[in-house]
């Protein structure tokens, strides 16, 4: 029998009695990692990696039941055991191990192959059964180096800013934001949305490095010079954000990469800057895992399977809810990432 199954939660341990990031309401749920489409409202104890505790708790409430994990430790749940493992996603992100029953699962959530050198780096887990995300599982996705965009970013706030106009970039309250800040902290000055604000203080609680800046809010109209906004997409169309013009806008998702993806959100620019693996990055990763059977979720799961199998592998799509169906709870734009789009 297999060690991990999938029905209407999600990603089961049937013997361990365990959850993996499951929808609607069990008794343990094991995390990969704080987004909204990862971690939900309503399950009785959660085990997550300690650095997700600020998020977690400030998401879903101060009382919930909740075991810190670190990397590398290993927890034995009858005769089942479960490490963590970095996925270079967002803070707080793991791979989850599952190993019992001479069968090694490995459970990658949402990861990132490139060393951010914020989040802490991807790891290879050897394994002989790989569940992975896939959300650019096509061979267009493609990206280029991460400080590389950055530069381009910085650039083109450079030619806003000699034109007369500020920047205002979307980025995901939670990882995309703080990668973004770490990446331009040392290129210009930056003023942010209260959400990342809110996220930043739940990771500085942590320990995660972030300088301290200044809200959106505190920037004059008129009197200050122009300047580089952060903003979550979600909050497109909030006031605050209509005060900055003249302004030029711009999306940060690997999304990005499609050309027109900007033109038709109605946004000057977009640049594919993503914390998820792009096709090398994926197929890569796989490699690394050594395992032979491989199933896809989260993403263009058919291609991808489908290409996996052309390379020898025993791949297989998980049917599950998160392909598609209408999530069972509202979830707020501000917290997901670019998986829900
Ligand atoms: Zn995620
Ligand atoms: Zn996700």
């Amino acid at each position: 029998m297999n060690l991990l199954q999938w029905g209407p939660y999600g990603i089961e341990c049937p013997q361990a009695g365990v959850f993996i990031d499951p929808w609607g309401k069990v008794d343990r749920a094991l995390l990969t990692h704080a987004h909204a489409d990862h971690a939900r409202y309503g399950h009785k104890h959660y085990m997550a990696h300690a650095h997700n505790r600020a998020v977690l708790r400030q998401r879903l409430g101060n009382n919930i039941s909740l075991q810190e994990i670190e990397y590398e430790e290993t927890i034995e749940i009858n005769g089942v055991r479960f490490s963590w493992h970095p996925a270079g996603h967002i803070p707080g992100s793991a791979q989850i191990r599952v190993a019992g029953n001479n069968q090694i699962w490995v459970v990658s959530g949402d990861y990132k192959t490139e060393n951010d050198h914020f989040t802490p780096a991807f790891e290879p887990v050897k394994c002989s059964h790989f569940i992975t995300e896939c959300t650019f599982g096509l061979p267009i996705y493609h990206w280029k180096p991460q400080a590389h965009t950055a530069q381009a970013i910085a650039d083109w706030h450079l030619s806003n800013v000699n034109q007369g106009y500020s920047t205002l970039l979307y980025a995901y309250s939670l990882g995309k934001a703080q990668l973004l800040i770490h990446l331009l902290k040392n290129l210009c000055p930056i003023y942010i949305h209260p959400s990342i604000a809110e996220m930043n203080r739940a990771l500085h609680a942590v320990g995660f490095g972030l300088p301290e800046l200044p809200l959106i809010s505190a920037w004059k109209p008129k009197v200050d010079a122009p300047a580089l906004f952060m903003a979550p997409p979600g909050a497109s169309n909030e006031k605050l954000l209509r005060r900055l013009s003249p302004c030029k806008e711009a999306n940060v998702s690997g999304w990005a990469l499609v050309r027109g993806m900007y033109r038709r959100q109605n946004l000057d620019n977009g640049f594919a800057l993503s914390d998820h693996a792009d096709w090398p990055g994926l197929l890569s990763a796989i490699k690394g895992t050594g395992a032979e059977h491989i199933y896809c979720t989260h993403g263009f799961t058919s291609e991808f399977s489908k290409y996996l199998s052309e390379q020898g592998y025993q791949s297989t799509e998980i049917h599950t809810r998160f392909l598609g169906d209408a999530a069972p709870e509202p979830m707020s734009t501000l917290e997901t990432d670019e998986s829900i789009h």
